[in-house]
């Protein structure tokens, strides 16, 4: 065989030897028999042509298959530093992919996409600009001492928070009684709150009620779901109300932790006349009672008697918080209403009860755990009130009831 073509055929079957044992012995592909081929093509050609020298021309192309055989051992990317290191790829590998590593990059690839949403639908519009030196209200307090916001009428863009709250996709739930002869109350609550509470968001609304067969048939928003819950009744109206805490703690811990963000229980005997909308959402939520909003702290109607679970220290308190309309993130509605129901559970051992039942233990709760965010009179205004101008609109009112009547 001619001396030149030798050079150029050693070589190459150097190389395709070495490039096919890399494969089947070090795991690494195409780089291993590509570089060895072209060198020592390169060498052979080369060699022949200019060199005429003999034995290097099998000799370079080994060693350099070596290096190279050597390098894909160690690692691609540290040897090429040059290139861009890329962690995601790796050599491939005979070992079994671990969970912890499917977990995290599908971790990874989820937070991608929530970001990828995040940027693609923003919600854009046009509105007044805010101006720090242009309070929106002066006649009313816009924020608590512990810096939770206060919700009035006239202090906020509605359509903002739609667009801000549409992003999240929560759902709320409303807990609400109908027990003995408060299922009258069941239409006009049901209905006004298809039409005001949380429009165009989603909302299941969980009825208890010891007659179900008198829940009114009621066509709802898509959005809104209905869920009728059976309970038994107590003689004592006092029972009725309190006891609405211990079901609620209940009914969280079983359900309502897996099937909604935010929980809030509701008065039966209301009828809503203007939105309550996502403004009300917040971790813990309380409403200030139109009763006693103006009142010093010593007239309100806490329990003061220290034999109470649910007594207040005199010289203390905040707000007077209606027990009719309260809430939350799942979390703290059941912390509440746990606590809540334990004051009252004590207080009857103890041969005791709350001036306003649950309620009492409900301010006192507030009082410890500072709300996150306050509702004012306008989302609980009781109807035999005369509106003063600070109240601009009455999104929530008691219905008039013959209270004896009622409740007996
Ligand atoms: N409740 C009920 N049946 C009763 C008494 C009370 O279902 O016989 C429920 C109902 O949801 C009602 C709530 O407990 O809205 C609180 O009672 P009520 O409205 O009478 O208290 P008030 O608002 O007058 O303080
Ligand atoms: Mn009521």
């Amino acid at each position: 065989m001619d001396i030149k073509k030798v050079h150029i055929v050693i070589p190459i079957v150097m190389a395709g030897i070495i490039g096919y044992f890399g494969t089947e012995i070090m795991d690494i592909k195409k780089v291993h028999i590509l570089i060895p081929i072209v060198m020592a093509g390169i060498i052979g050609y080369l060699g022949t042509k200019i060199m005429d020298i003999k034995e290097v021309h099998i000799l370079i192309p080994i060693v350099m298959a070596g290096i190279i055989g050597y390098l894909g051992q160690t690692d691609l990317n540290e040897a090429f530093s040059v290139l861009p290191s890329i962690p995601h790829i790796s050599r491939p590998s005979s070992q079994p992919v671990r969970q912890v590593d499917l977990d995290e990059t599908s971790l990874v690839i989820s937070r991608q996409t929530d970001l990828n949403e995040a940027f693609s639908v923003l919600p854009r519009m046009s509105y007044p600009q805010p101006f720090v030196d242009k309070p929106q209200r002066t006649d009313v307090l816009l924020m608590s001492p512990w810096l939770a916001p206060i919700m009035w009428e006239g202090t906020f863009n509605r359509d903002i928070l739609n667009a801000q709250y549409r992003q999240k996709k929560f759902v709320v739930g409303v807990a609400t009684f109908a027990v003995k002869k408060y299922v009258r109350f069941i239409e006009g609550f049901l209905g006004s709150a298809n039409k005001f509470f949380l429009s165009g968001h989603r909302v299941n609304f969980y009825l208890f009620t010891d007659h179900p067969e008198k829940v009114p048939s009621m066509k709802l928003a898509p959005e809104k779901s209905l869920f009728i819950i059976p309970v038994q009744n107590y003689s004592r109206w006092q029972d009725i109300s309190m006891n609405r805490m211990d079901i609620i703690s209940n009914r969280i811990r079983t359900h309502w932790h897996y099937e909604v963000d935010y929980l809030y229980s509701m008065d039966i005997d209301v009828q809503m006349f203007e939105h309550i909308g996502v403004e009300i959402i917040d971790t813990l939520v309380g409403t200030i009672s139109s009763w006693q909003y103006t009142k010093p702290r010593d007239s309100n109607s806490y329990e003061r008697r220290p034999e109470s679970r649910a007594a207040i220290p005199s010289g203390e308190g905040d707000f007077y918080y209606a027990a009719s309309f309260y809430g939350g993130s799942v979390s703290e509605v059941y912390k509440l209403t746990t606590a809540c129901f334990k004051g009252v559970t004590e207080d009857r051992a103890n041969g005791i009860e709350a001036k306003w039942h649950e309620e009492s233990h409900l301010n006192k709760y507030l009082l410890y755990h500072k709300p996150t965010r306050l509702l004012s009179p306008e989302y609980y205004w009781d109807e035999e009130l005369p509106r003063p101008q600070i109240i601009r609109v009455k999104r929530l009112s008691s219905v008039r009831k013959d209270l004896e009547e009622v409740r007996s």
